[in-house]
């Protein structure tokens, strides 16, 4: 059985999302990340990633990156949250989504994007709704450039009172 199923999204609501279909254990692998291997000097060339925010593209290692924006990429439709319960692992030439806390059955499986802090930030605005969101897509390391009360040693109070 499938760990996950696809849903509309209550993120992104033009989108859809992946939704646990059952209890997961911290740690577990979810879902192969599946897409082309493609050179760094087709990445550099192709318009498709010319806007600095690839959220499909992945660095596999100095040489390669993985282009998964494709539909038959299911693990391509996990949104980003400030409070992401998943998050993407690799080995070699593969990358994977695992759960990185016991998620319940029903839960939307989410990852941080890892965007950088750009003068474009406001570009992609976030709505994962958690009660410790910084508003924009931004990795963790980089939420307090927008806000101090980001700090990581916030975040993890915010969690604990949040329960
Ligand atoms: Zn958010």
């Amino acid at each position: 059985m499938k760990l996950y199923r696809i849903k509309k999204s209550k993120i992104d609501k033009k989108g859809r999302g992946l939704y646990a279909s059952k209890n997961i254990k911290k740690g577990t692998k979810i879902i192969d990340y599946v897409g082309k291997l493609i050179t760094k000097k087709q990445t550099e060339k192709s318009d498709k990633y010319n806007n600095k925010k690839p959220i499909y593209l992945f660095t596999i290692n100095n040489r390669y990156d993985l282009d998964g924006d494709f539909s038959w990429n299911t693990a391509g439709l996990a949104n980003h949250s400030c409070n992401n319960n998943c998050d993407y692992d690799g080995k070699a030439l593969k990358v994977w989504i695992k759960a990185i806390r016991d998620i319940k059955k029903g839960e939307e499986l989410t990852c941080d994007y890892g965007f950088g802090y750009d003068e474009n930030y406001k570009q992609f605005p976030c709505k994962c709704g958690s009660i410790n969101c910084c508003g924009y897509i931004i990795r963790e390391e980089s939420r307090w450039r927008i806000n101090k009360k980001f700090a990581m040693g916030n975040k993890r109070n915010l969690i604990k009172n949040s329960r």
